[in-house]
């Protein structure tokens, strides 16, 4: 899916979302906001009091308004992110935030345990933890920030968030909405907070700061590094390179269509997104076949590669301008006019071809070519990097898609299908944008932000 819109229609909208937000209705100020940590922090502290004291019930109400606010305002938070990244598609980020909206579990999630018996009644109840500071990347900025606001709030918690710095309007923004619909269903203010200048101290200081006991980073290598060493709790959200094995008994036609599909959603921002391939040799021809004839894929040459990897691949790494932009425009780049319909650059390659190697966030997909399982397996393992992240597999083989899912032991592994089907679009389960790769928790919900609280009621309440 994809909306045409003007640069200029882009930035008017923009505007037009800004101003509302400073003299929008029955508002005139941007709700959420502050000029330094400490007051952010201590205004979500006041309001997680509050919403310690409300029912379950209520919490669920504050979160059944943000679930409708977001799908109101899901063009506009998408067309604010591409406008200010400059990253990713506005159609695409459409079906984003109707997911979150649609399958981000809510208070559900959370589940006591119970034990009774002759001694009494024992239950453990999963109990907030207080104000969470939440880290979020441009890449999915208000993804990230909207689904962590609902897990998080389900869990009785309030939110400080430190939005990238690519990526302050928008984040602004859904801070901003969020406690509207907080507040519009009988919630308190504050409910989720950020800064009105957020910066990399203010950051600092959020991960030292004493109110906050928990920290979910959602980033790449450097900032859950930062979160890890802050001597907090700390959930972290790292990088990926996710790749996707084909073997010779995948459906190969599907496979391509499935390829290219989650490869090319949203520009290749999501981090669980296929990155390379690694086909067994007996099959390559036909998938890049496939890919080509049928998925609007363009092989580009080796002195294509050649400049592509020049281009995107700097000598401070990744080029942002890069990021998340669509095929036509990453050719552009390279004086190479794409007819229109190309979705996804591809190449063969070895796989320490940098464009292979790298987590590019882009649609370029290499293809290493493998001799048997054994080979693809450890291809893949290296190429992810020890991430732990994401990894997928298109095959039949019941045998080779056990072996390669124990070895690459990663937080999410999709069979036979596009990698989204991991977040709940197109498969079964719950929608998150934060996936705690290094840390574990994996697929983060609302009982991921609660801590276990043990209550004993010694030799009464057993009623059996
Ligand atoms: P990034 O690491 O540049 O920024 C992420 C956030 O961390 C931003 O808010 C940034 O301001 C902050 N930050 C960066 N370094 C920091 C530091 N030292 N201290 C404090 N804050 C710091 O990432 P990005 O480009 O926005 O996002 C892309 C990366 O994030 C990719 O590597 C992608 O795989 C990963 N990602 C992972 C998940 C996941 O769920 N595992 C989800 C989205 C993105």
């Amino acid at each position: 899916m994809s909306v045409n819109v003007s640069e200029q229609e882009l930035k008017t909208i923009v505007q037009k979302v800004i101003s509302g937000m400073n003299t929008g209705a029955g508002s005139d100020k941007q709700l959420g906001l502050f000029d330094t940590m400490d007051e952010a922090i201590a205004a979500a502290k006041e309001a997680q009091k509050i919403m310690q004291k409300m029912s379950m019930d209520s919490r669920e109400k504050i979160i059944r308004n943000i679930r409708k606010m977001t799908k109101e305002q899901a063009e506009t938070f998408a067309r604010m992110g591409v406008e200010e990244t400059g990253m990713g598609n506005v159609g695409d980020k459409i079906l984003k935030h109707h997911l979150l909206a649609e399958k981000t579990p809510g208070t559900e999630d959370i589940v006591t345990q119970a034990w009774s018996g002759d001694r009494g009644l024992t239950l453990i109840e999963m109990g907030p933890f207080g104000v969470i500071g939440a880290i979020a990347p441009c890449t999915n900025p208000t993804e990230t920030i909207l689904c962590n606001s609902i897990g998080m709030i389900a869990g009785g918690n309030t939110v400080v968030f430190c939005p990238h710095p690519q990526a302050v309007k928008v984040s602004q923004y859904a801070v901003h909405m969020i406690n509207k619909a907080c507040m519009e269903a009988g919630g308190p203010e504050n409910v989720v907070v950020a800064l009105h200048k957020p910066t990399l101290e203010a950051s600092n200081i959020m991960m030292k700061h004493k109110d906050i006991p928990l920290i979910a980073a959602t980033g790449g290598p450097g900032v859950v590094t930062a979160v890890l060493s802050s001597g907090k709790r700390g959930i972290g959200a790292g990088a990926g390179n996710p790749p996707v094995l084909v073997d010779d008994t995948a459906d190969i036609r599907k496979a391509a269509k499935d390829i290219v599909n989650g490869c090319t959603f949203d520009n290749n921002l999501p981090c669980i997104a296929e990155k390379e391939i690694v086909a067994f040799d007996n099959i390559t021809d036909e998938l890049m076949n496939y890919m080509i004839t049928e998925n609007g894929c363009y092989l580009v040459s080796q002195e294509q590669q050649e400049k592509l990897t020049a281009t995107v691949i700097t000598e401070k790494g990744l080029n942002r301008k890069c990021v998340g932009r669509d095929a036509i425009t990453l050719l552009k780049m390279i004086g190479v006019d794409a007819p229109a319909g190309t979705r996804c650059i591809i190449f063969e390659g070895e796989k320490e071809h940098p464009l292979i190697s790298t987590e590019l966030m882009m649609p370029i997909l290499g293809v290493v070519r493998a001799k048997n399982i054994d080979d693809a397996i450890e291809k893949c393992v290296w190429l992810e990097h020890g991430n732990r992240h994401s990894a997928h597999m298109h095959s039949k083989n019941v045998e080779n898609l056990t072996k390669f899912g124990k070895a690459i032991d990663t937080a999410i592994f999709v069979k036979n299908a596009p990698s989204y089907a991991a977040l709940g679009f197109g498969g079964e389960g719950f929608c998150t944008f934060t996936i705690a790769s290094r840390t574990g928790e994996g697929l983060t919900s609302a009982s991921t932000f609660t801590k276990r609280r043990r209550c004993v009621m010694s030799d009464s309440l057993c009623v059996r």
